[in-house]
């Protein structure tokens, strides 16, 4: 996200007309769980001309030759890891800036977690009202609006978590009926069966392994399973196995893998229905704030531990 402030100092013609781009780069890669050291962050060797070249339909921002993109726009999509990015149209957003939000919020409600929690529980899970909805990782990016969308289409709605911070969370400030720290239940079936007593008709995946195989023999007949993510299983060098999948024959389960690229077109209609509720306060979203580009890095690590509260931000300039 380009920042008032570097727009504002480049305009009043405080900065270069070239800068050394600083990005953060694999140095190899990654087998197990990342470590901060398999992560650099270097200046490229290649200055960035902060003016694009006339006729080049190049957009950086901060300056543009594209006509859908004018220079100061605001955008939101998905970059390199750097200071300065050349832009692709197709995957970036202009940011409407009279909606008043906090410009992070482009980087999760009103991004691409945003649009995955939207796309994947309504299109993929087809909710009704008083259904019973399981999300894992439940206090993440992703995960916090599902709970929410489903409390609001009158679901009972009970996720997991790895903290108790996160736990009281779920409960209090996003309204989740029931929650429970996985890591500290020796028994995630009895945890499952302790919170769905009558059992589960939509559950949302974002961890896999375990979890899901306890989720399968809780669910209900016509279940449906939105296959987000598998956070659980991308560290290890050989997955789990799950051992449970016979249920979605007998109780005749839908499970759906999805990717959120697929629904693109949806993001206006996805705004739509969001905005309302944000300006309300019925949606309220939390976010991880880590300050300087030099602290994602750790701040990335810490993620596939449990790490981050909320969505992980990394803020590299003032708005
Ligand atoms: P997130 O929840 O903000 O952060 C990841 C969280 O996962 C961690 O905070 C941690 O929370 C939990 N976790 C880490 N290792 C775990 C493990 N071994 N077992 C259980 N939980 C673990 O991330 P997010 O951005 O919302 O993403 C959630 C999931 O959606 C991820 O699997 C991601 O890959 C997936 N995703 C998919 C798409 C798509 O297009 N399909 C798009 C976006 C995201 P705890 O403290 O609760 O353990």
């Amino acid at each position: 996200i380009w920042t008032k402030a570097s727009m504002d100092s480049f305009t009043e013609g405080k900065m270069e007309t070239s800068v050394r781009n600083k990005q953060v780069i694999l140095r190899d890669y990654v087998k197990g769980f990342p470590k901060e050291s398999d992560l650099m962050i270097i200046e490229a060797a290649d200055a960035v001309e902060l003016k694009v070249k006339a006729g080049s339909k190049a957009i950086l921002v901060i300056d543009s030759d594209d006509p859908t993109f004018a220079k100061g726009d605001f955008v939101w999509g998905m970059v390199n890891w750097e200071e300065y990015s050349t832009i692709n149209p197709t995957l970036t957003f202009k940011i409407d800036v009279s909606l008043n939000v906090p410009l992070s919020y482009y980087t999760g409600i009103l991004g691409m977690p945003g649009l995955t929690a939207y796309a994947g529980f309504f299109e993929i899970c087809s909710p009704k009202k008083g259904e019973t909805v399981f999300v894992s990782a439940a206090a993440g990016a992703v995960g916090q609006l599902v709970g929410q969308f489903a409390k609001l289409m009158g679901c009972y709605v009970v996720g997991s978590a790895g903290t108790k911070q996160k736990v009281d969370i779920l409960l209090n400030k996003f309204g989740f009926d029931d929650a429970f720290n996985y890591k500290e239940e020796p028994d995630l079936d009895a945890a499952l069966k302790r919170c769905l007593p009558q059992g589960i008709d939509i559950y949302f995946e974002n961890v896999g392994g375990k979890i899901l195989d306890s989720v399968l023999m809780n669910m209900k007949a016509y279940g449906r399973i939105a296959v987000c993510g598998m956070i659980s299983q991308y560290h290890l060098e050989t997955n789990e196995g799950i051992r449970n999948l016979p249920v979605l024959i007998y109780k005749k389960i839908k499970m759906q893998g999805f990717v959120t690229l697929d629904f693109i077109d949806r993001f206006p209609k996805f705004m739509e229905f969001v905005i309302p509720y944000i300006k309300e306060g019925k949606i309220i979203y939390i976010e991880d704030i880590v300050e300087g580009f030099e602290n994602g890095p750790a701040a990335l690590v810490g993620l596939v531990h449990g790490q981050n509260v909320g969505k992980q931000v990394l803020k590299i300039a003032q708005e």
